[in-house]
């Protein structure tokens, strides 16, 4: 047996023994919030797999990892699959600002920030867009002046996902007011518990509120806490947002991405409104839509596998921006698929005339109508596209 085999026998062998049965299936994937108190399976699994360092298996030990190969990272994530499990933690802790901290951070950040990330303690917000300042990042006002031994930050960020949970906050901000835009930015580390910061949620149009507005009013921040160096907060913003993109399109292999493969909706959904005629889809525009999805996810699948066999990192650069903008494509795809062949089924919203797994595939879709504007739009990711990836001039 060659070793891959062996890790793969050991690996099968670990997860059967202390993979709790109910984590196994969809259900909540922790994203290291200290203010959300996690079922016994959960919190077991995930002390579990923090204990192996599978929290974030490609990581060094010394940071909480395992120090796992691709190999042996794809084979864990296969086994995952095969018993159904869901990640053990999830989130821009091992996602986003962990692996940029891995990359670019000094050993000192290292040693502070990583372990944390890897034990989920504590889950991060991002604190990047302003409301003059969403495509065009650079534009952004927030500042953060030094004081002694500390930085001090005044300004607000918009659409900061999930803050009202969160423990700390990354926050691009303009350290140098009087150098060219892209660089007078640094990227610091916020403790959001602290007077200086306030969150405000907002509410979307699915009925969730995930979003908040995040002001800080003379907030404080230790000096070393700069991500990459003072006034480097474009490169290593840049970094991050390309983690952040990856991740979107399911190819970042920072954290764990856990085994949970998504049951295919749409060709049930279609089989169940539309019907069938003599053995095939009963309306042809549907069908041919259906074929043409099908098509396009089993090629977005393999376009993963291969960005990750050839991403020398725990993420790809700028091939991150075009795989986001596939699957985010392809998924809306797959969504107004759904909405069309449900009919006027589709587009109920009372909960009291609706049932319950209709209006659930109504929320994802207009909840995932996000998917090209989060992270950077669909425009944004096609302008880095032309520029980065195919040459074209500005
Ligand atoms: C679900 C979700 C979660 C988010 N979470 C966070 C978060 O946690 N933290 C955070 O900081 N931000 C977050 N955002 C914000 C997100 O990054 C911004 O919405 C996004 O970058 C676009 O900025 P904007 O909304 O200001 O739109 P704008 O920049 O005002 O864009 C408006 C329109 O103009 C187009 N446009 C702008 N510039 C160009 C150009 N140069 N070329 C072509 N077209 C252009 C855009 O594509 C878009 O269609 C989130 C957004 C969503 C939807």
């Amino acid at each position: 047996m060659n070793e891959l085999e062996t890790f793969r026998q050991e690996t099968r062998a670990w997860l059967d023994e202390n993979c709790p049965p109910g984590v196994r299936g969809p259900g909540y994937v922790p994203i290291g919030s200290t203010k959300i108190k996690l079922e016994p399976d959960t919190r077991l699994w995930l002390e579990r797999m923090i204990e192996k360092g599978w929290t974030v298996p490609g990581w060094p030990k010394q940071y909480g990892g395992a120090e796992l190969n691709k190999d042996e990272y794809r084979v864990l994530i296969e086994e995952l699959q095969r018993i159904n499990a869901r990640p053990p933690l999830t989130g821009r802790c091992v996602n986003y600002i962990g692996p940029t901290i891995l990359e670019m951070g000094d050993e000192a950040q290292k040693a502070k920030w990583l372990p944390v990330c890897a034990r989920g303690e504590g889950a991060w917000a991002m604190g990047y867009s302003e409301p003059g300042a969403g495509s065009d990042l650079a534009s952004l006002s927030t500042r953060a002046e030094r004081s002694g031994d500390r930085w001090i930050i005044n300004g607000s960020k918009i659409w900061t996902s999930d803050a009202t949970y969160c423990d700390y906050i990354f926050v691009l901000c303009r350290t140098s007011p009087d150098k060219p835009k892209h660089e007078g930015i640094s990227l610091l580390l916020v403790d959001m518990d602290q007077p200086g910061v306030r969150v405000s949620p907002i509410t979307l149009i699915s009925g969730d509120s995930t979003f908040c507005e995040t002001f800080f009013d003379n907030a404080e921040v230790p000096l070393e806490d700069v991500v990459g160096g003072v006034d480097n907060g474009w490169t290593v913003g840049k970094r991050l947002l390309q983690f952040e993109r990856s991740t979107h399109a399911g190819i970042n292999t920072s954290g764990s991405q856990g085994g949970r493969v998504e049951k295919d909706k749409v060709r049930e959904t279609l089989l169940d409104y539309v019907g069938l005629a003599d053995g095939r889809l009963a309306d042809s525009s549907m069908r041919e839509r259906l074929t043409r999805f099908e098509m396009n996810t089993a090629a977005q699948r393999l376009t993963q596998k291969r960005a990750v066999e050839e991403s020398k990192a725990q993420a790809p650069g700028f091939t991150s921006s075009a795989v986001k903008l596939t699957n985010a494509l392809n998924v809306k795809e797959g969504d107004e698929l759904i909405v069309e062949a449900m009919g006027s089924s589709g587009l109920r919203w009372d909960p009291a005339t609706a049932a319950a797994d209709e209006l659930a595939k109504t929320k994802t879709w207009l909840h995932r109508k996000h998917m090209t504007i989060a992270g950077g739009t669909q425009e944004v990711q096609m302008n880095i596209i032309a520029k980065r990836v195919l040459g074209l001039p500005d």
